[in-house]
């Protein structure tokens, strides 16, 4: 729908706006749903096709529920880059993109402080749970509000705002800055859930029970196939050159011996990056859910649940692996898991359920290199001599270049003022450099990016991407399926479908059953949580509701 809401306002006076034809039946639809909570659920890098791949394997009750029964927008696509999880679950909370909410990697150099920043770390705040550093996290670099600030505003801060993820980033973003706590995963020898001095001064009972209960040992055992293996027909073999292996394994095979590995890879910590890191996600939430009375009342509460380790396993063994085709078959049962309990503790119908992904991912590009699809690597090293070489033939001596992250050159404004030089013809001048190196496909320049307004392509993406306080001077476009990453496992951040197209289903109270082909765009779910809500948009949004889910 938002392409032809934009053609109507190309054209002007001339359309007749066929909203405005409304008959009495229409007139009197409820203005608002009152679901008594709402579960924003996002599964950190997954692709679309992860829904349609595995369908087969799915259960009723889980994916395809949501599916059968709710909304399924098909083509919902992350509308800039770096495609990565603190920008992805931002702009799903805020329903703007990295140029307006901030949030433009998942650390970026601060042009400010000169140094490099974390997205949800805070210095201010102390860690709540743990003696570790690990939680030490606010919104504060987040600069609008998101849809879960505007329900407390709402309701003048009776319904609750919970969020929980493993990753600190897929919980305190989405929090937004009035969460009553957001919760996140310290492994190590703890395997606790703590949180930030931003939100309590003291864990509550339920998480700390949670944590002194033995649901996090449990899943201390070999990491086995949900079902045969040889029932996996939708992925590669389970042992090949693609896959990274965990430290102390030979071979990245089935049954992952989780127990005899454990000391190599962080103790707790490997439970990350395992199917049942999810599973210990959704023990967590359903703690949650009783802990804090959440769709107890009819002030609509907000749990945000962010799944983790469909990102550690897909980063380690790839798009194409059984690694991940396993974790996405036991995320299933979490999700009906958790849908069970919502139905029986918040009633079946009374809650609204989202889900989405924060980004997708690329097959493996050593792998798509050998069926012969152009991908490959960046080489690093090469490019950097090559660059360095330029840089001295054509600057001398002057420190030109301050900082190069996610694909972006930060230049030294004043070093090019004493050099007599424009800062726009260094920007550019350097960029015509980089575009001849190889894997580079495209280069915008600082300039370009305030200086024009794209509507549409990959410029469109790369400027919903630049932050004009924070963005570099320089921004890098690499070739479709080439990656600075190892030559094992998937990475993601960027402009293309591998990265933007993720899932998008709506599901529960006031939601229609359907699905629609015609694009959406990651910006999209906050105003249309917010319509469905009734409540205030988030301040800085640029999305639109999606219509056909509010039919
Ligand atoms: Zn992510
Ligand atoms: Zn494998
Ligand atoms: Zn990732």
């Amino acid at each position: 729908m938002k392409k032809y809401i934009r053609s109507m306002l190309v054209f002007g006076s001339l359309v007749i706006i066929p909203a405005l034809q409304t008959t009495a039946q229409e007139n009197q639809k409820p203005i608002k749903t009152t679901p008594k909570l709402v579960v924003g659920i996002v599964v950190d890098q997954m692709r679309y096709d992860y829904l349609t791949r595995f369908w087969d394997h799915y259960g009723d009750g889980g994916f395809k529920r949501l599916v059968n029964e709710g909304f399924n927008c098909k083509n919902n696509h992350f509308n800039y880059a770096p495609t990565s999880t603190g920008p992805g679950h931002t702009s799903i909370y805020t329903g703007t993109t990295p140029s307006t909410h901030g949030i433009i990697g998942n650390n970026w150099y601060d042009k400010t402080t000169d140094k490099i920043v974390y997205c949800a770390s805070d210095e201010n705040y102390v860690s709540v749970g743990t003696s570790a550093g690990t939680g030490k996290m606010s919104p504060h670099r987040m600069t609008v509000s998101t849809v879960t600030d505007e329900l407390r505003l709402f309701t003048q801060k009776r319904g609750k705002v919970i969020a929980l993820a493993l990753k600190d980033r897929g919980a305190v973003l989405p929090g937004g800055h009035m969460a009553n706590a957001a919760y996140w995963y310290n492994g190590g020898a703890e395997g606790d859930w703590i949180s930030s001095s931003y939100y309590m001064d003291e864990l509550p009972r339920w998480v700390k029970n949670f944590n002194s209960s033995d649901v996090v040992e449990k899943y201390k055992k070999p990491w086995t196939t949900l079902k045969s293996i040889s029932t996996y027909l939708e992925s590669g073999a389970d042992n090949n050159m693609y896959e990274g292996m965990f430290a102390g394994e030979t071979a990245p095979v089935f049954p992952h011996d989780l127990p005899a590995i454990w000391e190599n890879n962080g103790q707790f910590d490997l439970l990350r990056g395992t199917a049942y890191g999810n599973s210990l996600t959704t023990d967590f939430a359903l703690a949650a859910i009783d802990g804090e009375d959440l769709g107890k009342d009819a002030i609509p509460d907000f749990l945000a649940v962010s799944y983790s380790s469909t990102d550690y396993v897909g980063h380690q063994f790839g798009v194409n692996s059984k690694e991940v085709q396993d974790t996405y078959l036991r995320l299933d049962q979490d999700l009906e898991r958790l849908l069970e309990v919502l139905d029986r503790k918040v009633g079946e119908g009374e809650y609204l359920v989202f889900l989405s992904s924060d980004h997708g991912a690329v097959d493996v590009p050593a792998y798509l290199r050998d069926q012969k699809i152009p991908a490959g690597y960046m080489d690093s090293q090469g490019m950097s001599a090559k660059f360095k070489e330029f840089m001295s033939y054509t600057y001398g001596d002057a420190d030109v270049i301050k900082n190069y992250s996610n694909a972006q050159f930060f230049l030294d404004h004043d070093v090019i003022r004493n050099l007599d030089l424009e800062v726009k013809d260094v920007q550019y001048k350097i960029g015509q450099e980089l575009l001849s190196y190889d894997g580079i496909s495209r280069v915008f320049t600082g300039y370009q990016m305030e200086h024009n307004e794209y509507n549409h392509g990959i410029p469109y993406i790369i400027q919903n991407g630049y932050n004009q306080k924070r963005s570099g001077d320089i921004l890098l476009v690499l070739n479709p399926g080439v990656v600075y990453y190892p030559e094992t496992g998937s990475t993601h951040g960027s402009p293309y479908p591998y990265d933007t197209h993720v899932p998008l289903l709506f599901f529960g109270k006031g939601i229609p059953q359907g699905s629609t082909v015609e694009r959406t765009e990651i910006d999209d779910i906050a105003p249309t949580i917010s319509a469905l809500l009734g409540i205030a948009f988030p301040s800085g949004t640029t999305g639109q509701p999606i219509e056909e889910v509010l039919d």
